[in-house]
């Protein structure tokens, strides 16, 4: 059995660590100094993740984790690093997204590893660098893919209040430039008004652009005009114009014919013009999404109803993680779960609820022996 005394004091100290991103050197070192006392063999990668392995052979379950966090921002009535307990609610950055998921994962690896069961596969535990950050070359977890690492399957720790989340929400990140000409704004008739043009094209955008339902996320997928930029001063007609857009792409939606849904709008606003335009993807993520018969989805969902919720169901993720990677180009089959609500991750009052962590880590436990011990 699990101590939840453990578990929270664990986590006490993981909260007190500031590790924004590309600052988890300190986290990293003392997840290591844990993992020790486990005996099981740990390593760091060369971009900065934390491994530790147990076991050998097929399957290999991972147990994934993000190291570090958002800024701690401002307007916090507690100290963000102060891990203050009220309630039997823990405070702090990382809190709920994603240092109680980290701490019921660690402290689950360490259990069984600690009890010396002779596992059927292998479990690895991998805490990662750069989650919290926009281009995906730099993330921890695919650089780590990108390196060669891989395994059969994955739970990725994130607040989902302990459902298992079998999709996400691709979060797709579209630029837009529209050029015109310049010229003095007594002679607009020499000049292409490109703020203009933008405004007739945004119009367009937001009549046509489809928004599907989807069932499994409970939800439209989304289309937002976030930024504009244009125009220098008012009596010169603006020789360019460029709008960021963030799309919430739902399963089924696929990023090429999401792409091509808005260059088509594009092209239809400005064809027979001189206006030309640009447009490309600063970021692309993928609404990826998992059978609900993958043996991780199973034995996770067996243990969240024996531990939590008896009539849980695996449901989408309602925001954009690392699982992403792991199943688009890591092709491993990865189930979202942990402790917090995924609405207080990243505010002012950042808090998970330390039952709920204590919960994750029994689930786990029971879920690697499940998968690595008992069957197969
Ligand atoms: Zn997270």
């Amino acid at each position: 059995m699990l101590s939840a005394d453990e578990v929270t004091l664990l986590l006490r100290e993981l909260i007190r660590i500031p590790s924004r991103s590309y600052e988890e050197a300190n986290i990293a070192d003392y997840i290591q100094t844990y993992l020790h006392k486990s005996r099981a063999e740990t390593w760091s990668d060369r971009n900065g993740n934390v491994f530790a392995k147990i076991g050998s052979g097929h399957p290999v379950l991972l147990l994934h984790a993000h190291m570090d966090t958002v800024p701690e921002g401002e307007g916090w009535e507690k100290d963000p690093f102060g891990a203050e307990i009220i309630d039997n609610h823990i405070y702090g950055r990382g809190a709920c997204d994603v240092k109680g998921g980290l701490a019921a994962m660690l402290a689950a690896f360490v259990h069984v590893a600690q009890s010396g069961r002779p596992l059927k596969g292998t479990l690895i535990f991998g805490a990662f660098v750069r989650e919290e950050i926009s281009p995906p070359s730099s993330k921890g977890t695919m650089l780590a893919l990108s390196d060669g690492f891989t395994a059969d399957m994955a739970i990725v720790a994130e607040p989902t209040s302990l459902l298992p989340c079998i999709a996400q929400i691709g979060r797709t990140e579209y630029k837009v430039t529209v050029k015109g000409r310049a010229a003095h704004a007594n002679t607009p008739e020499m000049g292409l008004n490109a703020i203009s043009k933008m405004a007739e094209l945004i119009n367009e955008m937001e009549r046509k652009i489809q928004r599907p339902y989807s069932d499994i996320l409970g939800r439209y997928s989304t289309f937002n005009i976030g930024t504009i930029e244009g125009g220098i001063v008012s009596n010169i007609v603006p020789e360019q114009c460029s709008i960021l857009i963030d799309r919430g792409l739902v399963p089924g939606q696929s990023a090429e014919d999401s792409l091509h849904e808005i260059r088509t709008i594009i092209e239809d606003v400005i064809k027979d013009s001189s206006y030309s335009y640009e447009l490309t993807v600063p970021y692309q993520g993928f609404p990826a999404e998992i059978n609900s018969n993958e043996p991780v989805v199973q034995h996770l969902l067996a243990n969240i109803k024996k531990h939590a919720h008896s009539a849980a169901t695996p449901i989408g993720f309602v925001s954009h993680c690392d699982a992403d990677w792991l199943i688009t180009y890591g092709k491993i089959p990865s189930v979202i779960f942990g402790p917090g609500d995924l609405k207080v991750a990243h505010t002012n009052h950042e808090y998970v609820d330390l039952n709920e962590v204590a919960l994750a880590a029994q689930i786990l436990t029971d879920t690697v022996l499940d998968i690595l011990y008992n069957n197969n």
